[in-house]
């Protein structure tokens, strides 16, 4: 039986007073013990800080990205140590919006973010000190449009995934996050969600085993809010959710939750 798990990337949203007072009334609203995972990833500047705000909490803390090297000439950049150290327990990589909006433009127009094989290394990078990477997926509009998403998840697991441990594998959680519903406010429909986590465990099952696949997390991502968290989550391979936007707000992050709880563990 696998756990579900609801993150919340909150981005670079927030300043510090709203991100306390956010914590502060999402305590308040959780069960002491959820039957579920729960985590926030705030700005790195904010990890410290937040790590003592949901101390005595069932909220685990999370970053929203890493450098895959322990130490050394990385200007700007933050090692997997050095974020496990402010308490983490997470970290979010290939994020669609590090590989398709962050970084320099092409000749094309089009960016050239963040590489599968640069998502591989951080993957590998966070799992060696002692971290559970959530490992980012999912296809553009255009990718769906012309029939190749299946096509570009399995490309994508494959490269992000390149070089994992299999014996780590059950410590991966994977995000589904097409790219055409993060922030857009339009979400997957739960035929689509669960058609593309079936898919996906199906590829995990071929690089790390069936029992291995069984056993790994598979998070949707994309415009989840309250009123569409319930039936989400209702699909069998759908064991989660990071949510954007929605996590911003105690109320709704805490019915995002729950939804998630009436549906998986009841
Ligand atoms: C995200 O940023 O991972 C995300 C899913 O955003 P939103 O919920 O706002 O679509």
């Amino acid at each position: 039986m696998r756990r579900p798990f609801v993150a919340g990337n909150w981005k670079m949203n927030l300043d510090l007073p709203s991100a306390r007072a956010l914590v502060s009334e999402l305590r308040t609203r959780l069960p002491a013990a959820p039957p579920i995972d729960v985590a926030i990833c705030p700005s790195s500047v904010y990890l410290f800080p937040m790590a003592r705000a949901i101390a005595d909490s069932p909220i685990r803390l999370g970053a929203q990205n890493c450098y895959p090297e322990k130490s050394g000439a990385f200007t700007g950049e933050i090692s997997p140590q050095m974020i496990k150290e402010t308490g983490c327990t997470y970290v979010i990589l290939g994020h669609s919006e590090r590989r398709h909006t962050i970084g320099p433009k092409g000749p094309d127009g089009r960016v050239a973010g963040e590489s599968d094989e640069m998502v591989a290394a951080k993957c590998r990078a966070v799992l060696a000190a002692g971290m559970i990477p959530i490992v980012c997926v999912g296809e553009t509009l255009e990718e769906r449009d012309k029939g190749r998403a299946e096509d570009v998840l399995t490309r994508q697991l494959a490269g992000s995934l390149a070089g994992v441990d299999p014996a780590a594998s059950m410590d991966i959680v994977i995000a589904y996050e097409p790219v055409w519903a993060i922030g857009t406010g339009r979400n997957a429909t739960p035929e689509q969600a669960q058609e593309a986590h079936r898919h996906i465990r199906g590829r995990l099952a071929e690089r790390f085993g069936r029992d291995a696949a069984e056993r790994m997390r598979i998070q949707y991502g994309g415009s989840v809010k309250p009123d569409n968290a319930l039936t989400l989550m209702k699909c069998p391979d759908v064991d989660g959710a990071l949510v954007g936007g929605a996590s911003l707000k105690a109320a709704d992050f805490a019915a995002i939750i729950d939804g998630c709880i009436q549906a998986r563990c009841h």
